[in-house]
């Protein structure tokens, strides 16, 4: 008899998945995205770009001590950070884009964890073998020689490629050569090792060890996709119109009283997520679309047309069952919804784009000294006192001349110095305090306050920049 008082658990323990090798258009564009996005990634900060000798000749480096972001010939300094804003902005719109017109396919195609699991599973195929040899692996309780051997050359190897990850992110932050030779010889900051460890071991734990739990239970973007999905969005499905009663197919006859489907279990075998894509849409479904690569060379097999397990939409489903063909894939592309999100993004980008062409190469600050607000000086002549400060993007020191436009009294002079001229240090800033004077008779003097705009220029290449203020005179 069992026990009726007793609550059934609410926890099922994890059975692990080994998807087996499978071929075809999806699983060759999705190694082609893996072999582009990790390139990138490893590949990135050890690209030069000379800038000066100041600073790094790394194209893609983030200098958190400079804090700046140089991006080939972008550099974005703190307070334009609205750049880093505007990037993240269109991210988010490219992802609401593509899930309401192809589903999670980031998920299932571009996701860091998608693709470090879909590496991970490579390197574990080439060591234990497809999915029956692991399998049989996994279920061989003893720890014999060969068990041993095969699972310690899988977790270096998971390891080592944990540990080159986790090189590659450090080296975007700083000179990556140089870094690179300071963990060779041990003199790298701490939190170079740190950081090093750190990602080695998530790397190992998330592509090697939690693999799919991480989709299903740590990434919140299955549940809030929904959202953005509506019955025209393309997602993996299964024609079950077509493939039911499934069936072995075992004599001629029932071929005629079953559908495509031959039971084969290919497309589950293959589904990295562990599931069946003949119970409808899943939540654990990432839209890799392997099952289809499967299942299309099962049809090929028997003789049966493709797309059994399809992208295909909801709102094609009645029309499908009714003998309809399928609308084409544009009209579910290009939708209203889909057409503005991308109207969203490109302004967004243009917006981006424009900005980075308009931004000034020289960048001043004026501040107006308030107390006092004008002094006068022994014979008469008014002064008022402004803190100007300069910055200097580029990777060599440069003269700037600073100037003022206004009443043609109006004198400028820099503390400290004997001409109107500041030199700035390389990708620096200075704050240096300017006088502008006026005579005791002139109308500045003797008005509550005049317009002016101070000028500064860079000397050598003519470059320009302005900031309006104020001068205050007695006011009488
Ligand atoms: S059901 Fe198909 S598309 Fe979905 S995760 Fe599994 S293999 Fe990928
Ligand atoms: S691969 Fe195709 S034929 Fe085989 S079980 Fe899956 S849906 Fe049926």
């Amino acid at each position: 008899m069992s026990d009726s008082s007793q609550a059934p658990s609410l926890y099922s323990a994890r059975e692990p998945i080994f998807p087996r090798r499978v071929s075809g258009k999806f699983r060759t564009l999705k190694w082609g995205i893996m072999a582009v996005t990790l390139g990138i990634y490893y590949l990135l900060p050890w690209i030069r770009w000379d800038r000066g000798p100041e600073l790094p000749d790394q194209a893609v480096l983030l200098d958190l001590a400079g804090r700046r972001f140089y991006f080939f010939w972008i550099e974005i300094w703190p307070h334009e950070f609205y750049f880093v804003a505007g990037l993240l902005v269109m991210a988010g719109l490219g992802l609401f884009l593509f899930t309401s017109a192809l589903g999670r396919v980031w998920c299932g195609y571009a996701c860091p964890q998608t693709v470090w699991t879909d590496l991970f599973i490579l390197v574990e195929r080439w060591i234990e073998g497809d999915r029956n040899a692991r399998l049989r692996l996994h279920r061989q309780k003893k720890w014999d020689l060969r068990k041993v051997r095969l699972r310690i050359t899988k977790w270096i190897s998971w390891l080592l490629i944990g540990l080159a990850t986790g090189g590659a992110w450090v080296f975007y932050f700083a000179d990556a050569p140089t870094l690179l030779q300071g963990l060779m010889t041990g003199t790298a900051h701490p939190a170079a090792y740190i950081t090093l460890a750190i990602l080695t071991f998530t790397t190992f734990f998330f592509g090697g060890i939690a693999r799919e739990q991480i989709c299903i239970y740590a990434c919140p973007w299955p549940r809030i996709q929904a959202a953005m999905m509506d019955e025209d969005t393309l997602t993996v499905g299964y024609r079950d119109w077509r493939g039911e009663p499934r069936g072995k197919h075992r004599k001629a006859a029932e071929a005629e009283t079953h559908g495509d489907c031959i039971d084969c279990m290919a497309c589950v075998n293959v589904c990295p997520m562990g599931i069946d894509i003949r119970e409808g849409q899943q939540m654990e479904c990432i839209t890799c679309a392997l099952c289809i690569d499967a299942c299309d060379d099962i049809m090929d097999k028997i003789g049966k047309p493709r797309g059994l397990i399809d992208y295909m939409a909801l709102s094609d489903e009645a029309g499908e069952r009714a003998g309809k063909p399928p609308r084409p894939v544009w009209t579910h592309v290009l939708r209203p919804r889909t057409i503005f999100y991308t109207l969203l993004w490109g302004g967004v980008g243009l917006g981006l784009v424009f900005a980075l062409f308009i931004r000034a190469d020289i960048n001043m600050t004026v501040a107006p000294v308030r107390n006092p607000t004008y002094v006068t000086l022994s014979d008469g002549t008014i002064r008022n006192t402004y803190d100007v400060r300069l910055l200097n993007k580029h990777g060599e020191e440069r003269l700037f001349a600073l100037s003022v436009v206004g009443d043609p009294a109006l004198q400028v002079a820099l503390e400290g110095e004997a001409e109107a001229t500041v030199t700035v240090p390389a990708d620096s800033t200075i704050l240096q305090r300017l006088y502008i004077t006026a005579p005791a008779d002139s109308v500045p003097a003797q008005a509550q306050n005049s317009a002016l705009r101070i000028w500064v220029q860079d000397t050598r290449s003519g470059e320009r920049a302005y900031r309006d203020t104020t001068f205050n005179g007695r006011g009488n």
